[in-house]
């Protein structure tokens, strides 16, 4: 079975670099078994030795899973040059193990994004041939409410931009209300999902004025830089605010089977509307923790890993 030198085993559990390490291991802080280890070349069997750093055991695992809640704003990415990812994320320790996310979302885009090094899960989360489930929430701005007409031909597949007709999939329509003449692009003020929609199916106002907007303003906007960088080119699926004359937001949930790139966005293109929030909330068995603050993450639960696996 697995053999790692004790040096190796202590760092790539985050805990100093290598050199560090050495040092640390130098003076005594090490046991293995219980007993001082001061050689930092000594072969580990993690299976069968438990290493201790200034009496804590230390744990040794090669995965890592991590559930993200993706705030807008960052991209996808492990690395780039210029834009912040969401492995920027991550405390220094949880980039030890390399984790990358397993699929992507978009830039604008928040919620649930699975962070692991475990590639063969990766793939099978992301096989085509799964059909794994993902739910989205979003606010979508048109001429007309999100009603049954867009439920329907959801159920039955729409065609995409590039002809692609996608597989069923379920709409639920939560609210609508009509587009405020203040929310304007450039203002800085946001439409939270849960408040921007306040009026119900029976058209029954149940917001309570002013204080009801905000929170998500920052997914409004996201994607302004991105248009200024790309020379103001808009492929028309930003989550900006400026195509006017639309006037209703409306409130839905998605689910989808597939990931084609922009999907959601997509989608409510081809039935003439705009997304204007994106939130995804669950993919396969995973649903996101609400207790889990934007831009934060957690490890994910034993249970949550059962499934999946
Ligand atoms: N669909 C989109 O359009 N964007 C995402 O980020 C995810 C799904």
């Amino acid at each position: 079975s697995k053999r790692i030198r004790l040096d190796k085993l202590l760092s790539s559990m985050g805990h100093g670099s290598r050199a560090e390490i050495k040092r640390v291991i130098k003076a005594g802080r090490a046991t293995v078994d219980g007993k001082p280890e001061k050689d930092s070349g000594r072969i580990i069997n993690p299976d069968l030795q438990v290493v201790a750093l200034d009496g804590e055991t230390v744990m040794y695992r090669e995965k890592i899973y991590l559930m993200l809640h993706k705030p807008p704003g960052v991209i996808s990415a492990t690395e780039d040059s210029r834009e912040r990812t969401v492995i920027d994320l991550l405390a220094p320790e949880d980039r030890v193990l390399e984790p990358f996310p397993v699929g992507r979302l978009d830039k604008d885009t928040e919620g649930l994004l699975l962070l692991t090094n475990d590639g063969q899960l990766a793939h099978e989360l992301l096989s085509p041939r799964k059909h794994v489930t993902k739910t989205y929430e979003a606010l979508v701005r048109g001429p007309e409410a999100v009603g049954e007409w867009e439920r329907e031909r959801f159920r039955q597949g729409v065609e995409l931009d590039d002809g692609y007709v996608t597989l069923p999939a379920e709409l639920e329509i939560l609210s609508w209300k009509p587009q405020e003449p203040d929310v304007e692009a450039g203002e800085g003020e946001g439409i939270s999902l849960d408040k921007a929609a306040e009026v119900d199916k029976n058209g029954v106002d149940v917001a309570n004025s002013d204080s009801n907007r905000g929170g998500a303003g920052d997914a409004l906007f996201a994607d302004e830089e991105e248009n200024a960088k790309n020379g103001g080119v808009d492929d028309g699926l930003n989550t900006d605010a400026e195509d006017g004359g639309a006037a209703i937001i409306s409130s839905i949930r998605l689910t989808i089977h597939e990931g084609k790139f922009h999907q959601v966005k997509r989608m409510f293109q081809a039935v003439g509307g705009k997304v204007i929030y994106l939130k995804r909330i669950s993919m396969g068995p995973l649903v996101l923790d609400e207790e889990l603050p934007i831009g934060s993450y957690r490890e994910l639960t034993e249970d949550e890993l059962s499934q999946l696996q």
